[in-house]
């Protein structure tokens, strides 16, 4: 029998544990390690952030969950990955041994990079439902006292539809409460054009949402490094296309939310062979560590290079469903492994994202990842908020009743012809 780890549980671990229960062999045993016993679901948080949704809307017990389907759980949190010797060291001192190991560890928030950046300092954060909840606070402080508002995110973020998606959510929830005349809004982000989502655009996302911010009053600023927040103050270098400073910009702000760069967590980050300087996992196409075979990785925390060259640092977004891709083919690899055949599934790492406005939004869909694609295509209208609203609900169902896919998923998807795994039987054996 083989012992199988998944570290972390949130949106790529919970279901990775649900589909390699079912993939692996009866004999096999599967332990979760998380930080904390709670499921939240990450891209509800700017509507937690304006009172939208409550925490307990979104948050899930996981400790039932896992025991419900035979799943080992340890909500103590690891402090150290040791590769070299097959074992995890929990944040309880106690030692958990492996065969083989899913890193689903996400991202570590990186706001120590720019002074007073982040809840420690002066801006809001909408990544952690935590987080959310207090900006909800900050929110409605600015309900009663109105004024600018600065929302993006900083040099070297890889997350950017979240910030699009929040600027939109607050200029929406303002106008409800009739406060959006007295609110100024900049949009900072270190992208070279509005709409490049790290991506270098999808489809027609550039117009989309250029115009979108032109009709809601939005104004931005691109290729903007972030040198530092004070209380009432942002300050931001402008670049040209060479990275030279063109202007700065001081922006007072009474309300700010600026997504941070991400970094791998502290449990991994620093091991030789595992990680990149950044901390994130490295991997083959068949998300594998070529130093140690026996740890795959998924989700935010996985290494993947810039799609090209931009003045300022800009990473490449892992949604949801590019994740979803990685946990299927990392499955199928494993469950491979442990029948002495060699993995061969591919994810397609398709990024398919629905941005979410309050009352309309923005899709799009990029087959593959990086340009030049077969499927590059964006959209906008009233659909997107109500895709994004059921998105949240079939998720949170999927994790509560413990399911890794239903016939509805793969039946919609297929019929958008969308898939998870590049066709793995191109893939050669070796
Ligand atoms: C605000 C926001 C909105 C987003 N909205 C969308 C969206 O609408 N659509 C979309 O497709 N994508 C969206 N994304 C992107 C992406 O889908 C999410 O970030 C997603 O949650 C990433 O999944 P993950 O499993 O990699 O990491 P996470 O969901 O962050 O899960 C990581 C888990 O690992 C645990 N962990 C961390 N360190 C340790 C440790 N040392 N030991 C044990 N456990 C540990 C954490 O507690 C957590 O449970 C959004 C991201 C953000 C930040």
């Amino acid at each position: 029998m083989a012992q199988i780890v998944v570290l972390g549980a949130g949106l790529g671990g919970t279901i990775m544990a649900f589909e390699m229960k079912e993939k692996m062999r009866p004999e096999d045993s599967l332990t979760v390690v998380n930080q904390g016993s709670t499921y939240s679901f990450v891209p509800s948080n700017p509507w937690v952030a304006v009172g939208w949704r409550e925490r307990k809307d979104i948050t899930i017990d996981l400790a039932g969950v896992f025991s419900r389907r035979g799943i080992g759980f340890r909500p103590e949190g690891a402090r150290r990955v040791h590769p070299t010797e097959n074992r995890i060291e929990l944040n309880d001192g106690s030692l958990l041994d492996y065969d083989y190991l899913i890193v689903a560890t996400g991202p570590e928030l990186a706001f120590d990079e720019v002074p007073g950046l982040g809840p420690a300092g002066h801006t809001q954060s909408i990544c952690q439902t935590d987080h959310a909840a207090e900006a909800r606070t900050a929110f409605e402080a600015l309900l009663e006292a109105p004024g600018p508002i600065v929302v993006g995110a900083v040099q070297g973020a890889s997350c950017f539809g979240p910030a699009y998606e929040f600027a939109f959510i607050l200029d929406t929830a303002l106008r409800n409460a009739k406060k959006r005349d007295r609110v100024p809004m900049t949009f900072v982000t270190p992208e070279p054009y509005i709409g490049h989502l790290g991506l270098d655009g999808v489809g027609d996302t550039k117009s989309l949402l250029e115009s979108a911010m032109r009709e809601r009053h939005i104004k931005w600023i691109t290729n903007a490094r972030v040198t530092s927040v004070d209380k009432t103050m942002i300050h931001v270098e402008e670049v040209d296309e060479n990275g030279k400073v063109k202007t700065v910009h001081d922006l007072p702000f009474t309300f700010s939310m600026m997504l941070p760069a991400f970094r791998g967590v502290a449990a991994v980050h620093g091991i030789e062979g595992l990680t990149n300087p950044r901390g994130f996992v490295t991997i083959d196409k068949h998300q594998r560590n070529v130093a140690f075979p026996n740890v795959f990785a998924i989700g935010v925390g996985v290494a993947i290079p810039p799609v090209g060259k931009t003045p300022l640092p800009v990473g490449v977004p892992k949604t949801g469903f590019m994740i979803e891709s990685m946990v299927t083919a990392t499955a199928a690899n494993v469950a491979a492994l442990l029948r002495g055949e060699t993995p061969r599934a591919v994810a397609t790492w398709n990024a398919v994202c629905l941005a979410d406005f309050g009352d309309e939004g923005i899709a799009f869909v990029a087959q593959p990842q990086i340009p030049p694609r077969n499927v590059n295509w964006s959209s906008q209208g009233k659909w997107v908020h109500a895709a994004k609203v059921g998105f949240e609900k079939y998720f949170l169902h999927k994790v509560r009743t413990g399911k890794s896919e239903t016939f509805y998923e793969n039946l919609t998807l297929d019929l958008l012809g969308i898939r998870k795994l590049k066709d793995i039987h191109l893939e050669p054996t070796q």
